[in-house]
């Protein structure tokens, strides 16, 4: 018994008191063997955000009769903690009354820390799985996760919901005198224009594909989208990203289609992403560095 690692006990149910306790128990926690006296100087050896409820739950089965395990952080004598799975069986006199507690305490710290690295990781491939990798702004699934939420938000609240798809203008040809590392570098900075200028928290700046961007904009009336806009717009132009042979100007430029809506019953999401898309072509066949709002 004393030398396997899970450390054993028994605690009278009368008395509430150890009457075996491992010796190895010194080892993990640093607590002689011989200051286990009470179920008290378990409860007391517990982390503090474990203990109401691991005393509470390891009560009221032992009450029950009821054989038992609880995960919990013991408290070292350095101060440390250490995570325990204690086993628990309840042995009953032939009445049925609970005569003794026994059990084992194993030490799954290893084991614990490498689940919370787990769901960590899982975390963060979540958060990556939704970022667009050149350039960290959203993804498009990202987009086609949110906008669905908030076009339900919008209709049930009567919000108005805008939307702004921004593509860059002539980006091919940016591609094709400077390169594709300065044309990526590009793409970049204008993402972090348009995320900057996107930076309330319900608001999503996402790439769409390619150059092309869309704005998420809850709560957002045509008005306050034509401004956002517009303040895009000025963002990008202080950037005085050169753009050589860009056929509109000097700088790198973007078209964007706008639109807002409070949406309806009989409204469509996807209906609405299109005709918004549809504007966009209309910016760029009116000469581009624009933004068009409406179906005209
Ligand atoms: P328009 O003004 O009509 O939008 O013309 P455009 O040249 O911007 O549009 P087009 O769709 O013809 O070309 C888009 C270009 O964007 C093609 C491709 O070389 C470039 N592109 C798309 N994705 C990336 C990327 O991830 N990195 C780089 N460097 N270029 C990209
Ligand atoms: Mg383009
Ligand atoms: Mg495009």
């Amino acid at each position: 018994m004393e030398s396997t690692k899970a450390i054993p006990w028994r605690i009278d149910w009368a008395t509430m008191r150890f009457t075996y306790i491992g010796p190895q128990i010194e080892e993990l926690l640093g607590w002689s063997q011989a200051s286990w006296l009470t179920v008290n100087d378990w409860a007391e050896r517990i982390h503090e955000e474990d203990r109401q409820k691991t005393v509470e739950f390891c009560v009221a089965q032992s009450q029950k009769g009821v054989d038992h395990e609880a995960d919990y952080r013991a408290i070292t004598r350095q101060g440390h903690h250490v995570w325990i799975r204690d086993v628990v069986h309840v042995v009953r006199r032939p009445d049925g009354s609970v005569e003794s507690l026994v059990g084992f305490m194993f030490d799954i710290s290893a084991r614990k820390e490498a689940e919370d690295k787990i769901v960590q990781l899982q975390r963060e491939l979540e958060l990556l799985s939704y970022r667009d990798s050149l350039t960290g702004v959203a993804n498009r699934r990202m987009f086609d996760t949110v906008y669905p939420a908030e076009w339900v938000k919008a209709r049930d609240s009567g919000h108005p919901l805008s939307l702004v798809i921004i593509d860059i203008d002539h980006f091919k040809q940016y591609n094709d005198h400077y390169g594709h590392v300065q044309g990526d570098e590009c793409l970049r900075r204008v993402a972090h224009v348009l995320n900057a200028a996107a930076a309330d928290p319900d608001e999503l700046c996402a790439r769409l594909g390619g150059e092309e961007f869309v704005l998420l904009l809850p709560g957002t009336d045509r008005e306050a989208a034509w401004s956002k806009a517009e303040r895009c717009r000025e963002l990008l132009a202080a950037q005085e990203i050169l753009h050589a042979c860009s056929g509109v100007g000097r700088l790198v430029t973007v078209s964007m289609g706008i639109g807002t809506i409070v949406p309806g019953a009989q409204d469509d999401a996807k209906v609405f992403l299109d005709r918004i898309d549809r504007r966009l072509y209309q910016a760029k066949s009116a000469g581009r560095d624009r933004f068009c709002d409406n179906d005209a």
